[in-house]
């Protein structure tokens, strides 16, 4: 098992690093493109950036807890680029690499503790506890989230760095730990940004769109599939511009910002996420 670190200097501690996507692999199509790498967190909801190859060598396959992991090339080498699921125990996480040529190899990253903030609440016991047919709709929607999630399409994105999809002010609120009368809740998974009732979303690049529809919790939600599983996510839409199978520009407005679904006022909670993972959106952004 080998130790592979990738440090991001601190001079571009916020400045994602850019690249030339050079070498291209048999299982990802031609993309001669501009890459920049996300900033690296070696925490739970973060990424690590972890060298797996030779970049003269085709593309190894990583995978990662089962899921396919987005490999990239820097500096001759190929780099996994793997997102932290906030559930990832502090310690040793490994990756599988898979060479073309059949040789396997484990390379691991030492992932940090970080306590995230926890939000105690008290609410109505009919808030927290949904009724059958409820739980029934969500069962079905959690299954259709997590494949667009989840999904893996095999070209390389255009970029890692995103623009934000509306400017307002954004929380902090990433990975904050939710408990209801006592009841843990799942941790906030991405980014809340407030903006009035109406704003336009506009996509923070270029992507194709994987779903979009009405969900119990996030309300109007659209998915967007920027290749490799690199995937947003926006939710509580007001209204939706795209639909399944469209295929959108940085830039372009998606839909726009409402409160539906279960939100207490107008604001865009924003996802992202690799290899399945949602990740902290904030690594993808530039300084707000
Ligand atoms: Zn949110």
């Amino acid at each position: 098992m080998k130790l592979s670190r990738i440090t991001t200097p601190r001079s571009t501690h916020h400045r994602p690093v850019v690249l030339a996507v050079a070498l291209l692999s048999a299982a990802i199509p031609h993309q001669a493109a501009l890459a920049a790498l996300p900033q690296q967190s070696l925490v739970p909801g973060g990424v690590a950036l972890i060298a797996v190859g030779d970049g003269k060598e085709p593309a190894p396959t990583v995978t990662f807890a089962g899921k396919r992991v987005l490999t990239t090339t820097q500096d001759g080498k190929w780099i996994a680029v793997l997102g932290l699921p906030l559930s990832t125990k502090p310690g040793r996480v490994s990756v599988d690499v898979q060479a073309l040529g059949g040789s396997r190899d484990q390379h691991s990253v030492v992932v940090e503790d970080k306590k995230y903030v926890e939000q105690r609440l008290k609410v109505a016991p009919g808030q927290v506890d949904l009724a059958p047919q409820d739980l029934e709709r969500v069962d079905v929607e959690q299954k259709r989230i997590r494949e667009s999630l989840g999904s893996f399409s095999p070209v390389l994105p255009a970029t890692f760095s995103l623009q934000p999809p509306v400017s307002g002010p954004r929380s902090s609120s990433y990975g904050l730990r939710r408990v209801f009368n006592g009841q843990p809740r799942a941790p906030h998974s991405g980014m809340d940004i407030a903006a009035a009732l109406g704003t336009p979303i506009l996509a923070p690049a270029d992507g194709k769109v994987l779903d979009s529809g009405e969900f119990f919790f996030n309300g109007g939600t659209v998915f967007i599939d920027h290749g490799s599983g690199f995937v947003t996510m926006y939710c509580h839409l007001s209204q939706t511009d795209v639909k399944p199978g469209d295929v959108v520009r940085a830039g372009q407005i998606i839909g726009k910002v409402g409160a539906t679904g279960r939100v207490t006022g107008p604001h865009l909670h924003f996802g992202v996420t690799l290899n399945g993972a949602l990740v902290d959106p904030a690594l993808f952004l530039p300084p707000p």
